[in-house]
């Protein structure tokens, strides 16, 4: 079987060129656009992952702000330095990066930050508001995923789509997008009795575990779009949740790791924060126009 390989590098550059214009047209208008980073630890991971959004920032006209603070940052500290950023109207999108100490509550800390300047897409209103479908700040990496599996030009009406591993920003987000285009979804997870025979039916196979070679050729239908969505350090080599070697013999689209779902998350969150600026200036104009006053 040949296949094709899902290139997400290049999909992320159009994506960037599109954004570049959308922050242009905000700009005339005389929106700006900055995004704070929150980050914690001084974790060298992530000031890898900082320098790759402040480059991906710098490219389309984003002003980047990188907050770095120390392992023994409290909670309280944290949550008014979210608060500050939530009402500061020259930020207009606020980022906390993972992993945090395990003194800090995660999801507290994401639910604290305003659902119009949560470019990831953490906060339970934005992930809940995916049910509804439309034009929530989806998770970023959910959204990716969606948009590379958009990209085979495969018909998700009907497709049958199977998605393993069912964490709230990339599992379950994904279904939820799938299903709001009428795809029919298998979600699987630990408990999930036999993998193989749900994976075998997938027509688009979604793996998001966090589990190296978890996927293997036998387990892919012959022509099936794999989206390989895990990231795993083996050695001095990133990999992903598919055996890429097996898999290729027999899918018939394949995102590659790296050069897949990463670089395409990372363009979602561009999009995700002009989204933001598009939607604080909608709920400002709309308080503007009823004579009561913007929540910014
Ligand atoms: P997570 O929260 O740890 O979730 C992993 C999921 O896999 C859980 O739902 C778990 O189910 C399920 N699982 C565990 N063992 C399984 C098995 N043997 N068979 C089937 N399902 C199994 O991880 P995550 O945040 O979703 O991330 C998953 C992977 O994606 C990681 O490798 C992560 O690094 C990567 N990732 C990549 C990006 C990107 O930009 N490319 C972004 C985010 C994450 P239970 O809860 O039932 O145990």
């Amino acid at each position: 079987m040949s296949y094709k390989l899902i290139d997400g590098r290049l999909q992320a550059r159009a994506l960037r060129g599109e954004i570049r214009a959308r922050v242009g047209v905000l700009r005339e208008l005389g929106w700006h656009q900055k995004l704070v980073s929150i980050a914690v630890g001084g974790i060298e991971a992530t000031a890898l992952y900082v320098r790759n959004q402040q480059r991906a920032c710098t490219q389309v006209g984003i002003a980047f702000e990188d907050r770095s603070y120390t392992a023994d940052v409290t909670q309280q500290e944290l949550r008014a330095a979210i608060s500050a950023l939530n009402v500061d109207p020259r930020v207009t999108g606020i980022i906390l990066q993972r992993p945090v100490p395990s003194h800090l509550d995660l999801k507290y800390l994401q639910n604290s930050i305003h659902p119009d300047k949560d470019v990831e897409g953490m906060n339970a209103a934005n992930i809940g508001n995916i049910v509804y479908g439309g034009s929530a700040l989806g998770p970023c990496t959910a959204r990716a995923s969606v948009a590379l599996l958009k990209s085979t030009g495969l018909d998700l009406r009907g497709l049958e789509v199977v998605i393993v591993g069912h964490s709230e920003i990339v599992g379950k987000p994904i279904a939820l997008q799938l299903m709001e285009e009428f795809a029919t979804v298998t979600i699987c997870h630990h408990e999930t009795r036999n993998l193989a025979i749900h994976t075998r039916r997938a027509e688009a196979l979604f793996v998001a575990v966090g589990k190296p070679g978890l996927i293997t050729g036998d387990m892919v239908k012959p022509g099936a779009a794999v989206i390989d969505i895990g990231i795993n350090q083996v050695a001095d080599r990133i990999v992903g949740d598919v055996d890429f070697d097996s898999v290729v013999d027999v899918a018939g689209w394949i995102t590659p790791v790296p050069g897949g779902v990463g670089p395409m998350t990372v363009a979602i969150l561009l999009s995700n924060t002009v989204q933001a600026v598009e939607r604080q200036r909608r709920s400002y104009e709309e308080a503007m126009a009823s004579g009561a006053p913007s929540w910014a």
